[in-house]
């Protein structure tokens, strides 16, 4: 399989490279040149596997040989091993024909463990292959660090240091990274806020001299083709447990950086009939903005309930605006570069095409807290703050109630306490017992000052070979 740059101008590349690479050399996102087809019948026949056994099956032909397929088999294995339930991702019912898709039974409590334990694997798995060893640098505002750490944890070529800003991030965030000891784990906690962090980290991808030629910079962000690789599965798993391909599914998926649902759209590219996707957004919600009046306009960041959907721009978006442009890299390039400098649309029919798959809705903080709330009253079900919004924008677009409709659960209650108090319910969610001691490891962080050289000599003289 190769992999080609939505803005048409950068090498096409084969997977592993693919794999080591963030964003295309022009600016753009990597997609794979031609996607793999199922048949229904080829589908059907993957009823009853296990996670990891249909993880194979939709997986391999991006990878093909990249991984002999006996070891490609035991990484997927022992990567959703460490989920802390059978089914790995379990499906509740909350009404008729109404299902979560419960994504948070990994170790950090959210859905990007599907991707991120996978990811760790397959870096670890190729850089051993060629000898070579990276560094992965990342900046957080609290949520996504630990799902990076976690999944980089047995890593032997792959030191990862990641920054967030000092004592603003919640104890939970922090205590979720901070206590995942390992030699190749390296928690900084920069005394300024999380611009600084995200600006210190792009410049040194900028500029990475300051390694010594000695190893490399890697990016594990939501751009990574094989997060959103990883993500597909479940779509074939909930649709499978669900009597599809018989039988068509619908999907509400929290959206923050439209990794999650571009997944969702390829399982469909990919023949699992999925008649409807609905972009879930809370208030940043260009996303719905585009859908519901082709008109693609940043606009401020504004802090919500739902923080791991805060966002301006929503990055993954580029690969859904490549396809609706027939992958036409120059057209996609234009349009972003118009974008950064103010609104704008597309042709009317290519937004049109768009509409007959995807809906869209926003919603602020007080609707999330009145869906936590009345799904609890109902159901003595606790949603996230997130998968409330999914389970609202669900709600409001359905379009056949005779289509089981499933909402992506991303994450746990328990990493999201604040909505659950501002809902008025008198319930605490709890830790699951896995991480029920949380406040009683041991935890590991530098505190540097909020000056790129100090960082950047931290890292420099901290990673494992230095
Ligand atoms: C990252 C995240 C999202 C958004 O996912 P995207 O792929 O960026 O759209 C939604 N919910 C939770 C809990 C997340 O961590």
């Amino acid at each position: 399989m190769r992999y080609i740059s939505t803005r048409g101008e950068a090498p096409a590349l084969g997977f592993e490279d693919v794999l080591l690479t963030g964003l295309a050399s022009d600016g753009g996102l990597y997609v794979p040149e031609s996607l793999p087809h199922f048949s229904l019948e080829e589908i059907r026949s993957w009823r009853g596997l296990s996670y990891s056994e249909l993880a194979f099956n939709v997986m391999h032909p991006f990878v093909e040989d990249a991984i002999p397929a006996d070891d490609f088999r035991d990484m997927l294995e022992e990567t959703y091993a460490v989920f802390a339930h059978q089914a790995v991702a379990p499906l509740v019912q909350l009404d008729s024909n109404e299902w979560v898709l419960e994504l948070f039974r990994g170790p950090t409590l959210a859905f990007k463990d599907f991707a991120l334990q996978l990811l760790g694997r397959l870096l670890d798995y190729v850089l051993e292959k060629r000898n070579q060893h990276v560094v992965i640098m990342g900046a957080t505002s609290g949520d996504t660090g630990s799902a990076a750490i976690e999944g980089c944890r047995r890593c032997k070529h792959v030191d990862i240091f990641i920054l967030h800003p000092y004592q603003r991030v919640s104890e939970v965030q922090r205590r979720q990274m901070t206590t995942v000891l390992g030699d190749n784990i390296h928690n900084i906690a920069v005394k300024g806020n999380f611009d600084d962090c995200q600006r210190m980290v792009k410049a040194s991808f900028g500029d990475q001299s300051f390694l010594g030629g000695k190893t490399q910079l890697a990016a594990v962000n939501s751009i990574n083709w094989a997060r959103i690789m990883a993500q597909i599965v479940y779509y074939f798993q909930a649709a499978l447990a669900l009597g599809g391909p018989d039988r068509s599914v619908a999907f509400s998926v929290p959206t923050g950086n439209f990794g999650d649902i571009f997944a969702g759209y390829l399982a469909k590219k990919m023949g699992l009939p999925v008649s409807q996707l609905v972009i879930a957004t809370n208030r940043n919600d260009i996303l719905h903005r585009f859908m519901s009046g082709n008109r693609y306009e940043q606009r401020q960041l504004e802090h919500t309930l739902s923080p791991s959907m805060d966002i301006m721009v929503s990055s993954n978006f580029e690969r859904l605006l490549f396809d609706l442009h027939g992958r036409d890299g120059a057209a996609v390039k234009q349009l972003l570069e118009d974008a950064a400098k103010g609104p704008v649309s597309i042709a009317d029919y290519r937004w049109r095409h768009a509409r007959k798959l995807f809906d869209s809705e926003s919603v602020d903080d007080e609707t999330t807290c009145a869906t936590i709330r009345e799904v609890y009253q109902r159901n003595e079900y606790l949603l996230d703050p997130h998968t409330a919004i999914g389970v609202r924008a669900a709600r409001a677009c359905r379009r056949d109630p005779a289509v089981p409709m499933v909402t992506l659960g991303t994450a746990h209650p328990a990493k999201f306490p604040e909505a659950i108090e501002r809902s008025g319910l008198a319930v605490k969610p709890a830790l699951p017992t896995h991480m029920a001691d949380l406040f009683e490891r041991e935890e590991r962080y530098t505190v540097i000052d909020n000056d790129l050289a100090q960082v950047q000599a931290f890292i420099a003289s901290h990673w494992h070979d230095a």
